[in-house]
């Protein structure tokens, strides 16, 4: 039975037993991000079981995407390995909403697989809970297995959870005994079947979840009302319906293996004895399918969260081509080849199947090209025929400057009989992490004074810090009258942490305040704003009047506002281009970095390639209506879960609190975010993109700048032009018709130039053969002085002395413009048949002034030294050709 008829079997199963069929959602959990990735059927419904969202229907049915790559369901190392596991792989599933119970679901399972799939009922094998007594009771009661067929099983295997928290509950798993009749019959005691399993001789098809609790921080509570929840592998029932024994050799597999075949240039075998051997080509056909299936949900390759899951597995495919000796693009094709084996169900793969087979090129060419260079760093590390422990240091060397995951040099280094020290690994990473994190909370000394604050007292004042609660008051106050909780001296600068602190500090892209701390006839220049160990706000700057010793009970602190202004709107801009961003380039851009200045904003983002000028201009026109509509700036604290149900664009592996502060332009953009925003789109008055550069593969930069900037840079691209305008004495709008007719008048004159320049080079060519001395029969020697403009061409003008010449030599003395000497000497070829060649002559003639110089035979140029002793240079080129040339006729 072929795969696509085992799926749509099931799904017609069960609707006949009334479930609604739903389409998989992608595998990228919708409003989920502790989840990185779905990986089962009931992901979905995870809100459906807990009780916060509506049910669809009492029963649905659906075929799930699923990847099994991070966190608690993590497959990856068994890929290729076992005969049943994969990357991404499809789960069957029907699910029931608080509508029936363990009492429906085991008869539907059983009749599904013997009926619906005739499959041996003495080859099904059930396992439960070792305390779910019912379970077991209604497996013998409802189906023809025996109780001996049924084993109780603990937590490990027996008791279901999708993640950490989340719905979860005991379960119930249907296998099917792979072994010969020889081999069955008796008892198993748990153990035996759970080594039968993992020698692939048992295969799990079925779990079937009763789903009665949610596992929360806090414990275990029941759920509102107890449901179901089933997942059947499609790969693992098309393995037992085709007889094939493992996944891989399924028509869910092979076509993508037989490519990889041909595009390696190597057989795959299927014979038992060999499977360790082509171990690499079912892990290229598994990824190439995971790939593809990301791409299309939207991932794209990058450092971090699900971006940095799929690059692991391009580069883990790409490891394994290498192996199997390809230094090319691989996977590229095969991802092509699983697209279009799936795409009848999944339409999203050919619809984007351009954008899959690209970017995984252009990622396999960057690390084909990185692999090279690491290989020569891995061999000197992991030598052939050594053993031991590699360093977590080199681990962390190899990944960091070679683009080496941690699971590819460990793949490698195993090979080799070498173990790896992840905990050193770790951190090492940590502690370049922790490095970076420095680096980026240094401030720039963004303030109105001199940026003069030595690391010194930067450090010493991150150390200033108070018991007492201080709270940020600059969202809406820019200038207050503040107790101050602490003061510190250090050096020329002066550190305060400000009880109502109104200077926002570094965060989310966001540059730090500048402004003034002013006292009691002294005033401090703001210079820096940092955060202490307690997360306070300290204060820093530079004393620019008077005189403050002690700490001062109160003070008047100043926020720059213009500058503040500045940054809001660039801030506010920021969320618009990021939205017209994804309106226009499509649901795979995301956030990568960001910087939000006073001066203009920076936005970096993934892409696979630069932006046409249409999608440039559409995006800012977007932004830019944006700001037209004058909407308001809707800011709100609410719960994260709230926020993120609405549609807020979080970023993933940020850390979120419980309430959140979320920023909307309606019906334009919702993101949660701390940083300061204008009050309605109109302040920021004006966007323009300054540039759009690349930054790494697949990380696009947008520059841009808004409100002032953005119209002083209007009058200043204005000034050009109207400048340009008044020295072609012309109006601005003339400008394109008159620098065409400059253009064409300047070709003109050029033309002009070149023939008048020809007459010239004629004429003194004339000249100089005409005043030759004739030698031999109807011969000449040319001996002469010519002037040259300064950018002519002294080549072209031997070719046409030596052609004007038709028979004999020359020696000419030319002067290039004002500051240019050469010798030339040129010989026609029936000359150079007699043994001279302008090469000789340039070089006694040039030796003669103290320079030196040759060519070829028939045309050669030489340097002047002393430019007196020209004439007698010339004479001596001179008397070796005339000798040279009695000698060739009379020899
Ligand atoms: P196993 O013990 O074989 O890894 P599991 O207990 O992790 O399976 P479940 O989490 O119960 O599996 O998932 C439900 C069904 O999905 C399984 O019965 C199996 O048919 C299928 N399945 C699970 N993991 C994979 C995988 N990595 N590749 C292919 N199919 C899988
Ligand atoms: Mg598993």
């Amino acid at each position: 039975m072929k795969s696509h008829e085992i799926r749509s079997r099931f799904i017609e199963y069960f609707k006949r037993q009334g479930h609604l069929h739903l389409p998989s959602s992608p595998l990228v959990p919708e409003d989920d991000p502790t989840l990185l990735f779905t990986n089962a059927g009931m992901v979905q419904f995870k809100g459906v079981f807990t009780g916060e969202k509506e049910r669809p229907a009492p029963r649905a049915v659906t075929s799930q995407k699923c990847l099994r790559v991070s966190g608690k369901h993590n497959d990856l190392e068994e890929v290729g390995r076992t005969a049943r596991h994969h990357t991404f792989f499809e789960m069957l599933g029907n699910f029931s909403f608080g509508d029936y119970f363990k009492q429906e679901a085991i008869p539907f399972a059983w009749e599904w697989v013997t009926e619906e799939l005739g499959l041996e009922p003495d080859r099904l094998w059930a396992t439960v809970h070792h305390t779910d007594d019912e379970a077991a009771r209604l497996w013998v009661e409802l189906t023809e297995i025996p109780a001996e067929r049924i084993l109780r099983l603990g937590d490990k295997d027996n008791f279901w959870q999708m993640g950490e928290t989340g719905p979860c509950g005991p379960c119930s798993e249907v296998h099917y005994d792979l072994r010969p009749d020889s081999e069955r019959g008796g008892r198993l005691s748990a153990e035996e079947f759970e080594a039968l399993g993992e020698a692939d001789r048992f295969m799990e098809i079925w779990n079937l979840v009763f789903m009665q609790f949610e596992r929360t921080s806090e414990g275990d509570r029941p759920l509102p009302e107890p449901s179901i929840d089933t997942g059947a592998g499609l790969e693992r029932i098309a393995a037992i319906l085709q007889g094939t024994r493992t996944n891989y050799h399924t028509d869910l597999f092979l076509p993508i293996i037989e490519a990889a075949e041909e595009i390696v240039g190597r057989a795959y075998s299927r014979k038992p004895e060999d499977w360790e051997e082509g171990l690499p080509f079912r892990v290229l056909a598994d990824h190439a399918r995971a790939v593809a299936f990301m791409l299309a949900d939207g991932v794209f390759p990058s450092n971090e969260g699900r971006g940095y899951v799929l690059r692991r597995i391009l580069r883990r495919a790409g490891r394994y081509a290498w192996l199997l000796g390809r230094r090319e693009p691989t996977l590229d094709r095969l991802v092509g080849v699983a697209s279009d084996l799936m795409s009848d169900v999944y339409p999203e793969l050919s619809a984007r199947r351009e954008h899959l087979v690209r970017t995984t090129r252009s990622e396999e060419e960057r690390f084909l090209s990185t692999i090279e260079a690491g290989m020569d760093r891995f061999e000197e590390v992991a030598p052939v025929g050594g053993r031991g422990t590699i360093p977590g240091e080199e681990a962390f060397k190899l990944y960091d400057t070679f683009g080496f995951p941690l699971d590819l040099t460990q793949l490698m280094a195993e090979e080799r009989g070498y173990t790896i020290d992840t905990a050193g690994f770790d951190r090492a990473l940590e502690a370049q992490r922790t490095q970076s994190r420095e680096r980026s909370t240094t401030p720039g000394g963004a303030g109105p004074g001199s940026a003069g604050l030595t690391e010194e007292a930067l450090r010493l004042a991150r150390g200033t810090s108070a018991e007492a609660e201080q709270a940020f008051v600059g969202y809406e106050h820019l200038r207050v009258e503040t107790p101050v909780l602490a003061f510190d001296r250090l050096d020329g600068a002066r550190a305060f942490v400000l009880a109502e602190n109104p200077f926002y500090v570094e965060s989310g892209g966001q540059v730090s305040d500048s402004g003034w701390l002013r006292g009691d006839g002294w005033e401090v220049a703001v210079e820096s704003v940092l955060r202490n160990e307690r997360d306070q706000t300290v204060v820093v700057g530079e004393l620019t009047r008077g005189e403050v010793a002690a700490a001062p009970e109160r003070v008047t602190a100043v926020v720059a506002e213009h500058v503040r202004r500045d940054t809001e709107r660039n801030h506010t801009a920021t969320h618009l281009l990021h939205a017209a961003l994804r309106a226009v380039l499509g649901e795979h851009v995301h956030q990568q970095g960001s910087l939000v200045a006073p001066d203009r904003l920076r936005f970096d983002f993934n892409h696979h390639g630069p932006l046409t000028p249409e999608e440039r201009r559409t995006i800012e026109r977007q932004v830019n209506e944006a700001i037209w509509e004058n909407a308001p700036v809707e800011i709100r604290h609410r719960p994260y879960r709230e926020a993120l149900a609405d549609g807020a664009m979080a970023l993933f592996g940020e850390k979120y609190g419980d309430v959140v502060r979320t920023v909307r332009v309606p019906g334009v953009s919702l993101e949660l975010c701390g940083g300061c925003h204008v009050r309605s789109t109109g302040q920021i008055g004006l966007f323009r993109i300054a540039s759009e550069t690349g930054v790494a593969a697949g990380i696009r930069r947008i520059e841009a700048v808004t409100g002032p900037r953005a119209y002083a840079r209007l009058l200043e691209t204005e000034g050009l032009l109207s400048d340009l305008a008044e020295r072609l004495r012309t109006a601005p709008a003339e400008l394109p018709r008159r620098l065409e007719a400059l253009l064409e008048e300047k070709q003109t004159l050029e033309a002009r130039l070149a023939e008048q320049r020809g007459a010239d080079s004629a004429l003194l060519v004339n000249g100089l053969v005409e005043a030759g001395e004739p030698l031999g029969d109807g011969g000449r020697l040319v001996v002469g002085d010519a002037a040259l403009p300064p950018d002519a061409d002294a080549g072209a003008f031997g070719d046409l002395l030596r052609e004007r010449l038709g028979s004999g030599a020359a020696v000419v003395h030319l002067q290039i413009g004002d500051d240019r000497e050469a010798i030339l000497a040129v010989v026609t070829d029936d000359w150079i048949g007699r043994g001279i060649r302008a090469g000789d002559l340039v070089k006694t003639a040039s030796r003669v002034t103290g320079s030196g110089g040759g060519g070829r035979p028939h045309l050669a140029q030489g340097g002047v030294g002393d430019s007196g002793r020209v004439g007698e240079a010339l004479a001596a080129a001179a008397r070796q050709a005339r000798e040279a040339a009695a000698a060739g006729s009379t020899g």
